[in-house]
């Protein structure tokens, strides 16, 4: 009996044995320490990105030449200057008032513009009685502006009529500054909210349609240009249609200006107007004209004007030798308004024309 009480025993002691082993978990192997992982950057496989080009914003058109008067009168200064010491005579008699017209023609007034001006000055000074030297700048003044044709309408054409782009054809000898103006107009139209195609139809002179591409990038225009050579008329037309399709405002178009003769400059130009045409008709001609070529310009600038039908002129280049009377002398001889004036090379130094302004910049008023 003991015996088997012995042998149960055993037998749950190696039951319970068993059990416990079950349930009580094995002893832990040490655990493996974790390796920090190797920190590693993730890459960045750079890959060459065009750049966006970074457009510019071109300055505000509104009082520019009030801005950039200071260029025209460095060089209008010493005719101001000597117009004014001449009124400021105590008499103003025959010899001063000769005077007076010399320096207007040495200022590229022209001789029957300033005969004109002068002869009227010298009536209001009698009649008025004016001899204060104060009192004659403003007679001057009055005097020059009213040569300039206040009046006249100087606004450029270039909003779309009817769904279609303004076009305006921009023309004048090599040289004139054609191509910058055109890249000067675009960046104004741009600041002033118009969309813009620029047509490079300068196909003779070979730089020129990459000057109108650097032009026109600056501030986003699109041009359309043809092979060097290429037919001027054709890419003309092209410019339109492209300025149709896209729907953009204004169409803006380089031309040549190899001025051999008439014949020649009414082959060329006259073709491209008749082409252009056939879109519709141009709004605005644009004639470039260099202030320093003075009255030389003048008689290049009625060869234009006989050839095709000029709206406004663009004088440029007047921050340099060029006298600032050219400007009365050019809007008289060919009855078109001044509408822009170039003062310089640099992207905005081109302004609107006001006669007042321009005047009061030419004689120094404090205006
Ligand atoms: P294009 O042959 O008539 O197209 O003449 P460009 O546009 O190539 O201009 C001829 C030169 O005149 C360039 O060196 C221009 O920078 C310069 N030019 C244009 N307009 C002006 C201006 O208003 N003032 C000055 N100082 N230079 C100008």
């Amino acid at each position: 009996m003991e015996l088997y009480i012995v042998a149960a025993v055993v037998l749950l002691v190696a039951i319970v044995g068993a059990g416990l082993a079950y349930f009580v978990p094995r002893r832990r192997r040490p655990p493996v320490p974790i390796e920090k992982p190797i920190e590693t950057k993730p890459q960045v496989v750079e890959v060459p990105v065009a750049e966006a080009p970074v457009l510019e914003v071109p300055e505000p058109t509104a009082g520019r030449l009030v801005r950039l008067r200071a260029r025209l009168s460095k060089s209008q200064s010493v005719f101001g200057k000597g117009l004014l010491a001449l009124l400021a005579r105590d008499k103003l008699d025959d010899d001063t008032w000769d005077e007076i017209e010399e320096t207007l023609i040495g200022a590229d007034v022209g001789v029957q513009a300033t005969t004109e001006i002068v002869g009227k000055l010298r009536e209001k000074a009698r009649v008025e009685g004016t001899n204060s030297a104060e009192q004659l700048r403003g007679l001057l003044t009055d005097e020059l502006v009213t040569a300039l044709d206040p009046g006249l309408d100087r606004s450029l054409d270039v909003s779309p009529k009817d769904g279609r782009p303004a076009v305006l054809l921009v023309v004048g000898v090599n040289g004139s500054g054609k191509t910058t103006t055109c890249g000067k107009i675009a960046r104004v139209l741009v600041a002033d909210g118009h969309s813009v195609v620029l047509g490079a139809a300068d196909t003779f002179r070979a730089a020129a349609a990459d000057q109108l591409a650097t032009w026109a990038g600056r501030v986003g225009a699109e041009v359309v240009r043809g092979p060097e050579g290429a037919d001027p008329a054709s890419v003309a037309f092209d410019a339109v249609k492209r300025g149709i399709d896209a729907g953009v405002d204004t169409v803006l178009v380089d031309t040549a200006g190899r001025l051999q003769n008439k014949v020649g400059l009414m082959d060329e130009l006259g073709k491209v107007k008749r082409v252009v045409e056939k879109h519709g008709p141009v709004d605005e001609t644009l004639l470039v004209l260099d202030a320093t070529t003075g009255q030389n310009g003048l008689e290049q600038a009625r060869v234009f004007t006989e050839v095709v039908d000029v709206t406004g002129v663009v004088l440029t280049k007047l921050d340099g030798t060029a006298k600032g009377g050219i400007v009365i002398a050019v809007q008289r001889k060919l009855g078109i308004p001044v509408k822009l004036v170039g003062l310089g090379e640099g992207p905005d130094d081109l302004a609107p024309f006001d006669p007042r302004q321009f005047v009061d910049a030419l004689i120094g008023s404090d205006a």
